[in-house]
């Protein structure tokens, strides 16, 4: 078997796309803080070819509001760009200073988007804030799975919103609700490895921290999660990439992912299954 059968057909759950403009804002601010280069083109058509050469199916792009009253126009945008599209699975966004916090969530979910994402650092919010409630209530009635930047990595170690101590409060807060922190929950990944056994609806993203790059770009020694962690856990760990934003070949998200030496099964629900489950797509 090639590496692209085993990864294909992939969902891949942590993409990011943005208005042209705010896009490269966004890249301005990671280089400044990280001197990180990026050479992924930022357009949907564009980041779609990469995905489809590489074999992804499916693909879950995150917006972010990092200020109240952009949330809607952003969500709008998001879903006028899925509907172009056969493979792209819309998020929503709200920032926890908006307005209508809750009205914002369900305008998005009746326009198409099949999540919710939050950026803890960046929008200043823990994940069970108060002022998110609405929101999460929103999700849940709609069952759907919310994803979070709810980890200390790359640069939030001292970020009062971030770790799991605070990210503990979701999963119990709303054990219905599916919740993932992105990134294997880095810098505390054997904290977030814990929580995932212990909590059916808590999952984890592959993004970033699994790449070949990552001992370079987060100081994040990969391979110090064992074989069998994949093995024992892939109903609760997914693929994902951070595409266009990572400063790296697309390829190297995956190469040491299936470098591993891991049964047929664990690499369907890394690179598919567990994120059809969370996202609740069909068979
Ligand atoms: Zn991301």
């Amino acid at each position: 078997m090639t590496a692209k059968h085993v990864f294909a057909p992939a969902i891949d759950a942590h993409t990011h796309l943005f208005p042209e403009r705010l896009a490269s804002a966004i890249r301005e601010a990671l280089t400044e803080e990280t001197a990180w280069e990026f050479d992924h083109p930022v357009e949907r058509e564009a980041v779609e070819a990469i995905l489809t050469e590489a074999g992804v199916e499916r693909y879950v792009a995150l917006p972010y509001a990092h200020k109240p009253g952009v949330a809607a126009d952003l969500n709008g945008w998001l879903c006028e760009r899925a509907r172009e599209s056969a493979r792209l699975l819309p998020f929503a966004t709200v920032h926890p200073d908006d307005e209508d916090v809750a009205g914002v969530v369900a305008r998005a979910f009746e326009a198409g988007a099949r999540g919710l994402k939050f950026h803890c650092p960046v929008q200043g919010c823990a994940p069970a804030d108060a002022r998110i409630e609405p929101a999460l209530e929103v999700a849940a009635d709609n069952d759907a799975p919310v994803t979070y930047h709810g980890g200390t990595a790359p640069m939030f170690e001292d970020n009062p919103h971030v770790g799991v101590d605070r990210f503990v409060e979701a999963v119990e807060s709303y054990p219905e609700l599916r919740v993932c922190c992105a990134h294997m929950g880095t810098y505390e990944v054997d904290a977030f490895l814990a929580l995932t056994r212990e909590h059916d609806n808590m999952y984890l993203d592959t993004t970033f921290a699994m790449s070949t790059a990552a001992p370079e770009t987060m100081g994040f020694d990969p391979t110090s999660i064992p074989d069998a962690v994949f093995v024992e856990l892939s109903g609760s760990i997914m693929y994902g990439s951070d595409l266009p934003n990572i400063p790296y070949p697309y390829r190297a998200e995956r190469a040491g992912l299936l470098d591993r030496d891991l049964p047929g099964e664990t690499f369907r629900d890394l690179f598919y299954g567990t994120a059809r489950e969370y996202l609740g797509l069909e068979a």
